[in-house]
């Protein structure tokens, strides 16, 4: 049997149904229908029998220390877990990077032993060991393969990478002083393994631990570039020599609030387009910014606000007989150093033919002088 309650219609409590309005109703069972309300089945309280409290993280109910215990380290884990992919969201590196380190903390990675459980592969060994199953405790941690990695990449080897590579993030990015340099080229390491373990998988590829630690090397220092500040005031500047080393042509022009690697690309594209007009058919390009010269020499994919550039680059090299582009440091590139902070000040672009400027000359002169200079230099 029901029972009806009218609301009075000054009520504001009544949430109900969609058109309950001022003069909702709601209806209410008493416990003896309840069993016979189609939506709830069968099951009715046993009146018979006493109240009592249940320990639910335990099977059986009852309260045990193991239970527990596993409770209370599911919920650190679970915090942990939480404070890691914070610390994630707010490293130094690529977005991809990130994705792929929020889905490893997360435990999301496709690794064997998840394809297997879902029944889509039957082999869950290891490709890069050969040894063990695949898990991502496997793969990022314990795997002879990665372990190499973590020696040549100077990462805490003291660390127990037995226990998961979650408790070792934990203890390294936690417990200890924290060092955000150091998670994100842990991060940048662990993609740079997942990436070379599909490449065995799918083009079976060669695995070589260094090139893993060298390869890390060469991204992070390309982010780096690319974030260098310099976004007030930058200028471009180069310099063209003939084979005896005399200067051929020296430019400069002011870019304008830009970052470093576009005022970069941007010279090494003017100097090219004047070394066409001056009729020269073989170059050797030098230029000091690594990630330019990775991009152009198609190492490194270009951030996408070099990606004209680049492409401009590219497509004016095709016209000379004979050309490479080699990276050199900013330390042995003092000439077109010097030109380009002529830049900073010009109106417009100022050209030197058959010299260079007297700012640049004592630069020019120990450079034809000195072969070669080391790092630290500076004139
Ligand atoms: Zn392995």
């Amino acid at each position: 049997m029901g029972a009806e309650i009218t609301t009075p219609s000054s009520c504001q409590r009544l949430p109900c149904r969609p058109n309950s309005g001022s003069n909702a109703t709601a209806t209410f069972l008493e416990p003896s229908s309840l069993a016979a309300h189609p939506q709830l089945g069968n099951k009715t309280p046993k009146p018979s029998r006493e109240d009592e409290y249940i320990w639910g993280p335990s099977s059986n109910g009852r309260f045990s220390i193991k239970s527990a215990t596993w409770l209370q380290y599911d919920h650190l884990h679970k915090y942990n877990q939480s404070k890691l992919i914070y610390k994630l969201w707010n490293l130094n590196v690529q977005p991809k990077i990130k994705i792929f380190g929020w889905l490893l903390l997360r435990g999301r990675l496709k690794t064997r032993d998840r394809l297997s459980k879902f029944g889509i592969i039957n082999d869950n060994s290891c490709p890069l060991c050969n040894r063990d199953n695949e898990t991502a405790d496997h793969l990022f941690g314990y795997c002879d393969f990665t372990k190499e990695v973590w020696r040549l990449a100077n990462i805490n080897t003291s660390v127990d990478w037995e226990e998961g590579y979650l408790k070792v993030f934990e203890e390294l990015f936690l417990l200890q002083p924290y060092n955000a340099d150091l998670f994100a080229k842990t991060i940048t390491l662990c993609w740079q393994v997942w990436k070379t373990r599909n490449n065995v998988i799918f083009i079976t590829a060669s695995a070589n631990p260094m090139s893993v630690v060298m390869s890390v090397e060469v991204i992070m220092k390309s982010f780096d570039d690319f974030n260098t500040i310099s976004r007030d005031s930058t200028a471009s500047g180069f310099i063209i020599r003939d084979h005896d080393a005399r200067p051929v042509i020296a430019a400069t022009k002011y870019v304008g609030n830009s970052t470093t690697p576009v005022a970069e690309a941007t010279a090494l594209r003017d100097s090219l387009i004047t070394a066409k007009d001056k009729g020269f058919t073989r170059l050797e390009v030098e230029g000091d910014s690594k990630l330019v010269i990775n991009a152009v020499n198609g190492i490194v994919t270009p951030p996408w606000r070099l990606l004209k550039l680049i492409e401009d680059i590219r497509t004016i090299a095709t016209s000379f007989s004979q050309i490479s582009f080699k990276h050199i440091y900013r330390e042995a590139n003092f000439i077109a150093d010097a030109i380009a902070n002529l830049g900073h000040e010009a109106m417009s672009p100022l050209f030197w033919s058959d010299k260079v400027p007297s700012e640049a000359s004592r630069a020019l002169l120990f450079d034809v002088v000195n072969i070669g200079c080391p790092r630290g230099f500076f004139l």
